[in-house]
């Protein structure tokens, strides 16, 4: 069965040089859709994946994800690393509106 899944950079367990585009193309195509402050859905890429994935923040700094490679590996993946600078770009603006 370990056929299916994906060939991850076991090695290092960083994100690939495919996610790091992945996750350019997910805040590109505004694929990351802020449900509340502790919960983000990541819509499928048009052309690239069909999947929707959940992602929840629990307590100040702890992301979840809803995809294989979180639930697998338990490590940041592409679209929690894309919801972390969304929040970051948003953090930016809202200072842009208080001045
Ligand atoms: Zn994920």
């Amino acid at each position: 069965m370990s056929g299916i899944i994906q060939k991850y950079d076991e090695a290092t367990g960083h994100l690939s040089k495919t996610q790091i585009y992945k996750i350019g193309k997910l805040l590109e195509n505004n694929c990351i859709i802020k449900l509340n402050p502790h919960c983000y859905k990541s819509l499928p890429i048009k052309g690239y994946n069909k999947s929707n994935y959940t992602i929840n923040i629990i307590g100040t700094n702890y992301f979840t994800c809803t995809c294989q490679w979180f639930t697998m590996k338990k490590l940041e993946c592409s679209h929690i690393a894309a919801v972390k600078r969304f929040i970051n770009k948003e953090l930016e603006a809202d200072q842009r509106v208080l001045f």
